[in-house]
């Protein structure tokens, strides 16, 4: 017998690749599956899908791929050359203890990071819980009626406030008011989503000691900051009075931690509030991922932008929670919607409510204290040397007239390893936070010593009565609600976010088999270097010598996302797939503007389009005209055709998706792009479904002039629940000009202003994308693209007798994702896709897109990610389900009761001491037998939406309303 020879050090290196840990599927399982798709190998599948008009000409160019160690030892070589400095910038970022409890059960968490958008109600009430938390926390400290469950960032929800106050008052005026003491990058932000919509911006003058105004002439909307970014506490009630007179809307950007502290603007009459949250337990992340919040009075509640959690009941009548009010949304409103806004800022914003769960009102009255008291301490110090600062209130920030000794102080910091903030005329900035120390003050005072004077003692000054006016401290309670004063011990805490995270179904339990969403895996690896310090506790306006990593990490991304896509210039900057399309309709626009074609205002959309797509056309000044789709789900080219022909001179754009949205790669699409570019339009492809593409066909080579990645689908970014996400705008050569610039970090570009508060957007988040291609390689990448299509296949080929797919090529293939159409069901049965989706509950999953592009359909798309046991679970489920549809088709259940029907089924439902249905109890709970070893259970039963929306309830429910059902 021979003995087989020992493999070579190379073979042993390919085994360790990364690829087989992110691909599900292996050659095993592709030799299985390929027969029930009728195809002989991948490669002949693939050849038979994407168009051969669209294939790449030449492989991807990108780095050899590393393997999970050596990509991680080469990253953390990159972000050594970070350099971490102690930061007192503020400017709406600030350090900040974030609780292990939280960073390790929450921020790291897999059971939180790698949740869906909470739109499946029963499998989404823990993350829903704890966005009513946040609703509850940013009311309470705000003192307004309703709050949102996150924006983008503090300067997009500055920019939202100014839109919602012009839907929402009575003046017709078309000028926006901001305060010169707005943080820069905000005032740069409204500035940039005011041009387009034709609001003129008029940005007062700041003096020294009063916040100016101009509350001459006519305006609809004031926006003033507080404390404003000086430092100053102004006392801005007379200023939301005056505005009142003129019938316009008075926002306030707000500090949630000063709120502690400071009457909020709730009891001033402020009509909006708006601000970030990142100070609540989010480290400084150069820039993002941060929540921003957006507040406000009672009677805007429906035209708020953004998602909104309310409370509703189940079938049992139980509290339930469900996304409210959705009829404001991009995604059933379209180009009428309130906001663009699809992908928020979940987790961080889980973060944040946490933080105020765990500290309770008392822990973070004592930290905002703190703050003050250090912050009046520090200016003393600086008085008795001389240097009095300019603000005389002040919460957490000072500003110091410096003049000359500018240079010399900043030098002696830089030397101190500390930053102050710079870019003020004549004078530097100091802010504090939950982080600063003794020391760090006595630090501070020594930068600002004249030679030969005598350091301030900490000691002598320790007495120090904070700066915050008299007259403007708060006195109402906030965070009474429990659920902010009983989890102050570590256990309790522990154990509160496990019983959260238990009640949702994340990635970590099972398949999220989304169409459009690509909910793949996101490694561990690919995780770890989002919280190492280097990338965290980093300020975003740090000087430039401090980020070298992050321009790195930033060039290289940039690069290898260019060689997927085809294009010739990326930016980062748009912190969700609607930012990206913003900014790349703000593009094309501009380019259009610069050639002397301002007047080019039409963007064709066709009616399958995802609701950002219209949307975000709106927010840049287009008009929306929407074109048809054939029978086979294709752009239907004659009515394109047509509405080119019709509106070629004032043509600006077509958005189109591909593949489509319907899941299908259209052949056509060249002769589409075509067709838009003779007649002067720019053509925009939607990228969220680039999981389709990537090494196969590249938009930016087949037409396409802009495209928006989604790199929280494709490019493994967890979902967090709905966000953080990442939305790079990637444009062809001469688009490359009018990519966002940031004036306020010195970023230029021709014109197009800031679309996000921080230049790089969610920089800390892009690690992750990163270490994906710098593990997968081309190679890899290109392979993940083909089993993704594979996969779908599989599905979309075992499931037709059961389900037949919607929409395919002549040849009966799709694309990455397949469209179940459960139409006719409803007519046999009764039985709707909702249904479908809530039984799957019942088996453990989570339910594909429901409704969406088609309504009665389920989209499916299971992502190279998934391995074929997984793959061949849900398809059991969902033949299973098939089944109990035909026993109601036959009559053995009647319409409306059956296991569909009342899914999913709570243990509390299944084991009361009534049973009066027609099936039995075991069946509602375990229609397959494996589900008896290993069982979801869902924490309520299905949600009544119509009631939710009637009796609209959105912050904490008070616990005697569980009390009460509970004995009704
Ligand atoms: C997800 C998606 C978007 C929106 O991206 P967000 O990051 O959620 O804003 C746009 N278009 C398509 C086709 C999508 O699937």
């Amino acid at each position: 017998m021979s003995i087989p020879a020992l493999p070579s050090l190379q073979q042993l290196e390919n085994a360790e690749e990364f690829l087989a840990r992110h691909i599900g599927i292996d050659a095993a399982d592709e030799a299985r599956m390929l027969p029930v798709i009728g195809s002989e190998t991948r490669a002949e599948l693939i050849d038979g899908i994407v168009p051969a008009a669209i294939r790449r000409a030449k492989p991807m160019r990108l780095p050899a791929p590393l393997t999970e160690a050596d990509a991680l030892a080469e990253l953390k070589a990159i972000a050594a050359k970070n350099k971490v400095f102690k930061s007192f910038i503020g400017q709406g970022y600030y350090g900040t203890h974030t609780p292990g409890v939280i960073l390790r059960n929450v921020l790291e968490n897999p059971a939180w990071y790698t949740a869906y958008t909470p739109y499946q109600a029963e499998i989404s009430q823990g993350r829903m819980e704890a966005l009513l938390n946040f609703q509850t926390m940013v009311c309470d400290l705000t003192g307004m009626a309703i709050a949102n469950a996150s924006m983008l960032d503090e300067a997009t929800a500055a920019a939202e406030a100014m839109t919602l106050a012009k839907r929402s008052v009575k003046s017709k005026s078309n000028v926006f008011l901001v305060s010169g003491d707005c943080h820069p990058q905000t005032i740069e932000v409204i500035r940039t989503r005011a041009a387009p919509l034709g609001i003129e911006v008029k940005v007062s003058t700041v003096s020294e000691t009063l916040p100016h105004l101009m509350v001459s002439g006519e305006f609809f909307g004031v926006l003033a900051q507080y404390p404003a970014t000086t430092g100053h506490v102004h006392d801005l009630r007379p200023l939301a009075g005056h505005a009142h007179q003129c019938d316009a809307a008075f926002c306030v950007a707000a500090d949630l931690l000063a709120l502690t502290l400071l009457a909020p603007p709730g009891e001033w009459d402020a009509d909006i509030v708006c601000g970030t949250t990142q100070r609540f337990g989010m480290p400084l992340c150069n820039g993002g991922p941060h929540a921003a919040y957006l507040a406000c009075r009672d009677e805007f509640k429906r035209s708020l932008p953004g998602r909104l959690v309310g409370v509703s009941i189940d079938t049992h009548g139980q509290p339930a929670y469900r996304l409210a009010l959705q009829t404001r949304e991009q995604h059933i409103r379209r180009e009428k919607a309130t906001s663009n806004i699809c992908t928020a800022q979940v987790l961080p914003a889980v973060v944040a409510s946490m933080y105020a769960v765990y500290h309770g009102p008392d822990g973070l009255t004592r930290i905002a204290q703190r703050v003050a008291a250090l912050t009046a301490i520090l200016a003393q110090g600086l008085a008795q040397m001389g240097r009095e600062p300019v603000n005389a209130t002040a919460f957490d920030s000072l500003t110091i007239r410096t003049g000359d000794d500018t240079p010399k102080i900043i030098e002696r910091a830089q030397a101190a390893g500390v930053n102050l903030r710079q870019r003020l005329q004549q004078h530097l900035g100091i802010s504090l936070d939950e982080t600063t120390t003794r020391a760090d003050i006595e630090t501070l005072w020594a930068l600002f010593v004249p030679a030969g004077t005598a350091m301030p003692r900490f000691d002598d000054l320790a007495g120090t009565a904070p700066r915050l006016p008299e007259d403007l401290r708060r006195t109402s309670a906030f965070l009474t609600h429990p659920v902010f004063n009983t989890h102050k011990s570590e256990t309790a805490m522990l154990r509160y976010i496990r019983s959260l995270s238990d009640k949702d179904l994340a990635l970590d339990r099972s398949m999220i088999p989304l169409g459009s969403c690509t909910m793949k895996l996101n490694a561990t690896s690919e995780m770890i270097p989002i919280t190492w310090p280097e990338f965290a506790n980093i300020h975003p306006f740090a000087p430039a010598e401090q980020l070298v990593g992050y321009a790195q990490l930033d060039a290289q991304l940039r690069a290898w996302l260019c060689e997927a896509t085809g294009y010739a210039g990326i930016s980062l900057q748009p912190n969700a797939g609607s930012q990206g399309e913003y900014a790349g309709l703000l593009a094309i626009r501009s380019f259009h503007e610069a050639k002397g074609q301002g007047h080019r205002n039409i963007c064709l959309i066709p009616s399958s389009a995802h609701g950002t797509n219209p949307a975000s056309a709106q927010m840049v000044g287009l008009q929306v005209v929407v074109t048809a789709c054939d029978a086979q789900g294709n752009v239907d080219m004659d009515d394109l055709k047509r509405a080119c022909e019709k509106h070629s001179d004032k043509l600006a754009a077509v958005m189109i998706t591909y593949p489509s949205t319907h899941g299908v790669f259209e052949t056509r699409v060249k002769e589409l792009c075509e067709l838009v570019h003779e007649h002067g339009g720019r053509v925009y492809v939607d990228g969220a479904n680039m999981n389709a593409l990537v090494g196969v066909a590249a938009p930016g080579e087949f037409g396409g002039d802009v495209s928006h990645l989604n790199l929280h689908k494709t490019f493994c970014i967890p979902h967090g629940g709905g966000g953080p996400g990442v939305g790079p705008v990637c444009v062809v050569e001469d688009l490359v000009p009018y990519l966002p610039g940031h004036a306020t970090a010195g970023v230029a570009s021709s014109g197009v202003g800031a679309v996000s508060a921080a230049p790089l957007g969610n920089a800390a988040v892009l690690p992750i994308s990163w270490m994906y291609c710098r593990m997968m390689g081309a190679k890899g990448l290109q392979a993940a693209t083909e089993t993704a299509i594979l996969s779908a296949n599989y599905i979309s080929a075992r499931l037709k007798d059961h389900y037949p797919t919607l929409y395919a090529s002549p040849n009966g293939h799709v694309a990455h994702e397949c469209i179940l159409d459960l139409r006719p069901l409803k007519d046999t049965s009764g039985v709707t896709a909702e249904d479908v989706a809530k039984r799957l509950i019942d088996y453990g999953f989570h339910a594909p897109t429901l409704s969406f592009p088609v309504p009665g359909t389920l989209m499916v798309e299971p992502t190279e990610s998934e391995p074929l046991a997984e793959l061949d679970r849900f398809i059991d489920a969902m033949i299973a389900i098939r089944g109990e549809i035909r026993r109601v088709e036959e009559g053995v259940w009647p319409k409306d009761d059956n296991p569909l029907k009342h899914a999913p089924h709570t243990a509390a439902s299944l084991l009361g001491t009534e049973w009066a249905h027609p099936y039995s109890r075991e069946l509602g709970a375990f229609p397959l037998a494996e589900l008896k070893r290993a069982k979801y259970w869902p924490p309520i039963g299905r949600v009544d939406n119509v009631y939710g929306d009637r009796n609209l309830f959105c912050s904490c429910v008070p616990v005697d309303a569980y009390q009460e059902t509970e004995k009704a």
